[in-house]
């Protein structure tokens, strides 16, 4: 079968592979649509997992089951399902612990693409796929339904961990597609007013659709002031973090009011350690505390996002700005998410309709 891969650090190119062997409980899938995403392009062009050679690439798929193990109760080939970016080992001690995207080690519940080939092929392997695949509903379409692998489940993690109260107000820091799924979240968690801050327009057409009341330009001026000042010098109950370098730490911790918790989604490349602003954080005793998390993953996870679009709180397509058809294509998806158009909000790959 073939594939696109992470050749090594900054290359990418299609390789042939043996299709995987799958266990008695896992299952063997076709993809039917894919999407990349901002990691992939820090996987291979930031070096963010380090080197690897040869590695398929890619975690965001709705597949067809081609396969499956002997004790697999719930899949049978021909069904499609929507298939989770994490795939946690559940009945492992952190899922115990009720971390299951940190099974096998901190992150390792991010198998796809990171310790084994990704979705980008022809075919790929998915683990216990009774626990981790879900059944995409029919009548879904693929551009909504392949936004809830990663992007839903990332940016719905992100205003979870954020405990917003209800009537809350919220800031999201970066508006692509985790932090646009970031805003749906908080909306539908019952946040009142909603700070989105970004600035490329379709982004900001979609963040007002998805509940934002106050749209923030962080090329106009200092983030935190410009969302401090709206507040009356209040700051925000909660601070959602999906875009930006380092920095956006302090804007974070700077717009956060007492009381608040900071939830970050965003992926840091850079440096040894990450600053905290010492008078912004009432020099360690404000009251503002730090949530961090990995994309959820595993089937009932899926089952619920996949009710959020059917019941239509949200429609995720909105975030499908450039499609494509055909597994060839994800090549050139994948290189305009490295290159990132000011009009791109997500591209999708659609293979089978
Ligand atoms: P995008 O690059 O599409 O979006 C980033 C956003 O951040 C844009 O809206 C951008 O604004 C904004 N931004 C950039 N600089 C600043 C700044 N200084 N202040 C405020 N906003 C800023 O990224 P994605 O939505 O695809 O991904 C977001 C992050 O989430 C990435 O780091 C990704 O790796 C991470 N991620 C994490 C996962 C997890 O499991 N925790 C899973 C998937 C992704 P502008 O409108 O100007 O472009
Ligand atoms: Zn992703």
């Amino acid at each position: 079968m073939k594939g696109l891969a992470m050749l090594k650090i900054g290359e990418i190119g299609w390789i042939e592979k043996d299709k995987p062997d799958i266990g008695p409980m896992d299952a063997l899938v076709k993809p039917i649509a894919l999407a990349p995403c901002t990691s992939d392009v820090h996987t291979v062009w930031g070096g963010a997992i380090g080197e690897r050679h040869n590695l398929i690439l890619g975690h965001e798929a709705l597949g067809e089951v081609v396969e499956v193990g002997d004790m697999v109760k719930d899949f049978k080939p021909g069904d499609r399902v929507i298939v989770p970016a994490i795939t946690p080992d559940w009945g492992s001690s952190a899922e115990q612990k009720g971390f299951p995207s940190q099974s096998g080690g901190p992150l390792g519940g991010w198998k796809f693409s990171n310790f084994k080939d990704g979705v980008f092929a022809e075919l790929f392997h998915v683990n216990q796929a009774d626990y981790n695949l879900a059944l995409l509903p029919k009548g879904m379409s693929l551009e909504a339904g392949v936004m809830i692998p990663d992007m839903l489940s990332t940016g719905f993690m992100g205003a979870e961990n954020a405990n917003i109260p209800m009537g809350g107000s919220v800031a999201v820091l970066g508006i692509g597609p985790v932090g646009l799924s970031a805003v749906a979240g908080a909306a539908i968690l019952g946040a009142g007013r909603i700070f989105a801050v970004g600035t490329r327009p379709n982004c900001i057409d979609v963040a007002k659709k998805y509940g934002a009341t106050d749209i923030i330009s962080y090329k106009d001026g200092d983030t935190a002031q410009q969302i401090v000042d709206a507040t009356d010098g209040e700051g925000v109950d909660a601070v959602i973090i999906a875009g930006g370098s380092q920095n956006i730490i302090l804007d974070a911790v700077n717009a956060a009011a007492a009381g608040s918790v900071i939830s970050n989604a965003n992926y840091f490349g850079e440096g040894e350690t990450l600053p905290i602003p010492r008078a912004g954080w009432g020099f360690g005793m404000a009251d503002k505390d730090f949530a961090t998390g990995l994309c959820p993953g595993g089937r009932v996870r899926m089952e619920r996002l996949a009710d959020i679009v059917t019941y239509n709180r949200m429609d995720p397509a909105l975030m499908a700005t450039h499609v494509f058809h055909g597994l060839d294509s994800v090549e050139e998806a994948l290189l305009l998410m490295k290159d990132k158009p000011r009009d791109l909000i997500k591209p999708v790959v659609i293979i089978e309709e």
